[in-house]
Parts: structure tokens; C-alpha cells; sequence
């Protein structure tokens, strides 16, 4: 691995240190986001950083770099990278300030960001997924740092021989603990709405924006818990894992037990969009 970026500087891992009393250690004060880079390039660059911009003001922090000066941070740990395909980590705290819940008391914020080379992924044959209840919080559409719950919820679907847990409030579906969820029911493709209880993950968007280009009928519904158990098909969506087919829900096949007829055609979308981002 390269050099990360560490409050305008880049340097080694080993050699970027923070205090102990930044607000990110001490409170989980900050922000993050995930970006994927495919032949050197950065994919929906405008459209994470755009959602940074909205995770800043949703927890009342000034965005401290322009989108220009963002981009070259991130250009540059690209640079660095031999890999033609990596993942970026950007992360943004509050900074230092002595251990007090009022935010004034930071002055200056922590910039954090690496890039690893982008792990083979093999999730196309499918994922086991549980059903929990989201026993988050009430701003689930700020990508902040603080994920605790999820990290529980992913440990019980680890502990259960799933890949990731399917999270319901009341009897309607939200989200994946760190992903999107589609279902296909009678050849229609429907996702959650976007609400302050999901992530607008830039997948999502993406892949709604892509089917419904492509002439898939591509809704924007709620989905019931019922809705999910009988569904045909289940994918789940996030940058790292692009579209991954839910074979097995708690006990149940989900269709066949088999990735289905239209996961198969979204993949296919997908790929040939990325491949035309050149
Ligand atoms: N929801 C949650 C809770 C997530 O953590 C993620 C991934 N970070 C997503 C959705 C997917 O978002 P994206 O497609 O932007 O990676």
C-alpha cells in the first residue's frame, strides 16, 4: 500500500497518528465515504461528493476542502496506488477538542483518507441473508461514522452463516446494515424510496436510473416484510459489492435458491455501464 493522506499531508500508515482526543475516537464525530476506482478512474466521483456534502450539513460541519480540492486528494492516493482498481476511504471528524458533547469546542477537523487495492470479490453465486429489526438511528441517510448498530447487526448475520442482514422498522423493509435491497415480485423491480431511514446509496441510484433506461418496469415503493419473504428475486447493493443475489432469507430459498432471470440482466447493465466510463 501507498502513502495515506493524514490533515494535508501524505505519509505512510504507520506514520499517521491522531490524538486520543479526537471527537471520532472519543464520540464517533464524522463522516465517511466509500469510493470505488475502476482503470485508475474514480466511479461517481460528483455523486459521493455530493452526498459528503450532505453528510457535513447534516451534522452541522462546514465542508472543509472544495469539490476541486477533494478530487485531488483522492486523484493523487490513485496515483500512488500500482492497482488499476481500488477502494477509497475518505473520513472527515470534528476534530480534537477536550471530551464535551458541544461541538463549538473543535476547531479544526480531521481528514483521513487511503486507498486500498480493490479486493476480489465473488458474491455472484449468491448470499444468505437474515431478516433483523433496524435498530438504528433516525438519520440513516447521513453516512456518519458512528455504526455501532450495524456492526452488531452484520455480527449476528456473520454469527447465523449469512452475509448481511436485511433490516426492517415496523413491518417495512429500509435497508441492508451496509447496503441497499432491491426484490423482484411479478417481473417488477422495487426498492425503498429514499427517506431519512436509508442511505441514498449511489449504487441505487444507479442501478434505478440504468433499468429504468433499459425499459424494466423499476419502482421506488415500499416494500412489506411479506413482500420481502414471497419475493422472486432479492439483491442487496453497495459500491464494494455492485448487485448481489439474496439466495437463502432466514430459513427460505428465495425463487429457485438460484440467482435470478433479472439479477442476471441488471449485472449485465451494470457492467457494460462501467465499462463504458472510460
Ligand atoms: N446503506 C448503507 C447503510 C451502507 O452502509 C451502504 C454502503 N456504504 C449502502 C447503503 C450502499 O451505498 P453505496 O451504494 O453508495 O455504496
Amino acid at each position: 500500500m501507498g502513502n495515506v493522506y493524514l490533515n494535508g499531508r501524505f505519509l505512510p500508515l504507520e506514520d499517521a497518528k491522531i490524538s486520543v482526543l479526537d471527537r471520532g475516537f472519543t464520540f464517533g464525530d464524522g463522516v465517511y465515504e466509500v469510493f470505488l476506482v475502476y482503470k485508475r478512474k474514480i466511479f461517481r466521483l460528483k455523486e459521493h461528493l455530493e452526498r459528503l456534502e450532505r453528510s457535513l450539513a447534516g451534522i452541522y460541519m462546514k465542508n472543509p476542502r472544495t469539490r476541486e480540492g477533494w478530487t485531488q486528494i483522492l486523484m493523487d492516493l490513485v496515483k500512488d496506488n500500482p492497482a488499476d482498481d481500488q477502494s477509497l476511504y475518505l473520513q472527515i471528524t470534528r476534530g480534537v477538542s477536550e471530551r464535551d458533547h458541544a461541538i463549538a469546542l473543535a476547531i479544526e477537523p480531521t481528514i483521513f483518507a487511503m486507498s486500498k487495492p480493490l479486493p476480489k470479490r465473488n458474491l455472484v453465486q449468491g448470499i444468505n441473508a437474515i431478516t433483523c429489526e433496524d435498530i438504528r438511528w433516525k438519520f440513516c441517510d447521513i453516512k456518519a461514522i458512528t455504526l455501532l448498530p450495524s456492526v452488531i447487526l452484520r455480527h449476528q448475520a456473520i454469527q447465523e452463516g449469512a452475509t448481511e442482514a436485511i433490516l426492517y422498522k415496523g413491518d417495512t423493509i429500509t435497508e441492508g446494515a451496509a447496503s441497499n435491497v432491491f426484490i423482484v415480485s411479478h417481473g417488477v423491480v422495487k426498492t425503498p424510496p429514499k427517506s431519512s431511514s436509508i442511505l441514498p446509496g449511489i449504487t441505487r441510484d444507479l442501478i434505478v436510473e440504468l433499468l429504468q433506461e433499459a425499459g424494466i418496469p423499476c419502482k421506488e415503493n415500499n416494500i412489506t416484510r411479506k413482500e420481502l419473504m414471497q419475493a422472486d428475486e432479492i439483491w442487496i447493493t453497495s459500491s464494494t459489492w455492485e448487485i448481489v443475489p439474496v439466495i437463502k432469507l432466514d430459513d427460505s430459498l428465495v425463487g429457485d435458491g438460484q440467482p435470478g432471470k433479472l439479477w442476471h440482466k441488471a449485472m449485465d447493465i451494470y457492467q457494460k455501464f462501467k465499462a463504458s466510463q472510460d
